[in-house]
């Protein structure tokens, strides 16, 4: 397994050197690209039930070409040094792919939330941030974290508070962290942003018939039968977006208890609800429960969702996945060597820099709001409407002063009439991203004989804006 023994940074770097090796890069310049410029370990205690809990914590800074560095924080037993390298350097070319002005960071804790109370898991992310705040590795002009894994609104706001405690006199202070609750700070639309994304990626890949058929694979996205792994933050909102919006069909969700089936479909709400009354999918109504939660990635299926963690997919099982496409939701779910498997059966991968980055760029769009102190659409919604409504006032007294018999339907201008508020424009930006950067990777894909896939196109799009930055500073 990878997370441990050097396994997910080597995957990583593994892919990145792939997309080197096609491409032109000065001497010298793809190592300093690929190396982790920092990464900064922490262990603090925090005096809990009586006694003293020491605690292991990480951040790491892969790549200060832009600053601020961006990069969620995890809450995990697994996180180790390795895996935050890891996960900051696919947030450098993420964050280079979608274009979003930031360097990669990630951080993470080693901590099993559910072992603890929500005043406990308080008192542990203050000084936990507190260590990063004194440091500024938590900070709006430098370093600034997202929820990850484990981590979500609740933890971001505890950081941002302290952020401001300790620093009562920066105006910006607010800008410390992204992903917080909408009154503190946050923005519409981030908590669902990267399953948004996740779906808007999909949408844009089904735009393509090229695309569509070099996956096997025809049609729209109704109808098409889905698995996904984990019903967290990503999985959930990708699952429930894709069976209410698209008419996909999800027959299969992988928790940590086990797995359930439904040829039919499964209601990805009613699933949701039923884990967080029971603790997991199993006693699912009117589904097919597996223990062994993990054979399930190897279903018959049309699109299988990771969006749990990584090297779920490895060499051991990459063999036997049916599914034609995938689309890593989750950080670094298929390995190098699986990833290798997988392209010479002709499976198409929509990698993970590209397919989660919804997340990061959302957390831009917070990150922007916090700077300028304004809501979005706060200064053109109503003028918007008014304009809207003047249209509308003149069609209507000219089909009365001409006698046309039509009339607009109430439908349309309830709908025309009605400015976009901060949730339209987010989402409007997240779609515009995801569509240029799908452009972007599929441009380098389609045009160059030698590049396989859209993970290596990917990486070349990201590395040439990094190595343009670079070079553009004179390194
Ligand atoms: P989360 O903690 O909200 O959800 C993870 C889910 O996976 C949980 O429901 C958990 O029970 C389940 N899970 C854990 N281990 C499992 C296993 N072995 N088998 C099946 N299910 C398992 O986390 P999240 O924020 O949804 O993140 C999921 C992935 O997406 C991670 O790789 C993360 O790095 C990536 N990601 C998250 C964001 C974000 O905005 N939250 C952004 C980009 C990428």
């Amino acid at each position: 397994m990878q997370g441990k023994h050097g396994g997910f940074s080597a995957s990583v770097n593994a892919m990145y050197d792939k997309a080197v090796a096609l491409m032109d890069l000065g001497p010298g310049l793809a190592e300093k690209i690929r190396v982790c410029n920092a990464t900064y370990t922490v262990r603090f205690g925090v005096r809990l039930r009586g006694e003293i809990h020491t605690f292991t914590g990480y951040r790491s800074v892969h790549s200060e070409h832009m600053e601020p560095v961006k990069g969620g924080i995890r809450y995990a037993m697994a996180v180790d040094q390795d895996e935050v390298e890891a996960l900051a350097s696919l947030m450098t070319y993420k964050c280079a792919l979608v274009e979003t002005p930031f360097g990669g960071s990630k951080g993470g804790l080693r901590i099993d939330p559910t072992k603890w109370e929500a005043d406990e898991l308080e008192r542990i992310t203050r000084r936990f941030a507190y260590e990063l705040i004194k440091r500024d590795m938590i900070n709006p002009a430098q370093n600034v974290p997202a929820p990850d894994m484990g981590t979500g609104e609740r933890e971001m706001a505890w950081i941002q508070d302290q952020y401001q405690r300790m620093n009562t006199t920066d105006i910006n202070g607010r800008a410390c962290v992204t992903g917080k609750p909408l009154n503190a700070g946050g923005i519409a639309g981030r908590i669902e942003a990267t399953g948004r994304g996740v779906q808007y990626a999909l949408r844009e890949f089904f735009r393509h018939p090229e695309d569509i058929a070099e996956a096997g694979l025809s049609g729209t996205l109704e109808g098409k039968r889905v698995v996904v792994q984990g019903l967290g933050n990503v999985g959930f909102h990708a699952a429930s977006f894709l069976e209410r919006e698209d008419g996909a069909k999800i027959c299969g969700i992988i928790e940590r208890d086990g797995a359930i089936w439904s040829d039919a479909g499964l209601a990805v709400d009613e699933v949701h609800m039923h884990m967080r009354e029971h603790g997991g999918v199993k006693g699912f109504p009117g589904a097919t429960f597996d223990e062994n939660g993990a054979a399930l990635l190897e279903a018959e299926c049309d699109i299988l969702i990771p969006a749990a963690l990584e090297s779920v997919i490895h060499e051991g099982n990459a063999a036997r996945i049916k599914a034609p496409l995938i689309i890593e939701a989750a950080n670094g779910p298929i390995t190098s060597a699986a990833n290798e498997i997988l392209q010479k059966r002709g499976c198409i991968i929509i990698p993970d820099l590209y397919a989660n980055a919804g997340g990061v760029t959302v957390s831009y769009f917070e990150w922007v709001k916090n700077l300028s102190h304004i809501r979005f659409g706060r200064m053109q919604r109503r003028a918007e409407e008014a304009r809207h409504q003047l249209l509308v006032d003149e069609l209507e007294r000219l089909s009365k002063a001409r006698d046309v018999p039509w009339t607009l339907s109430d439908d349309f201008k309830r709908n025309y009439l009605r400015g976009a508020g901060e949730l339209e424009l987010v989402r409007s930006g997240l779609d515009d991203t995801m569509r240029a950067a799908y452009g972007a990777m599929r441009e380098v894909w389609r045009q160059r004989d030698d590049v396989p896939d859209l993970r290596t196109a990917g990486f070349i799009v990201a590395i040439s804006r990094i190595a343009a930055s670079y070079t553009a500073k004179g390194l």
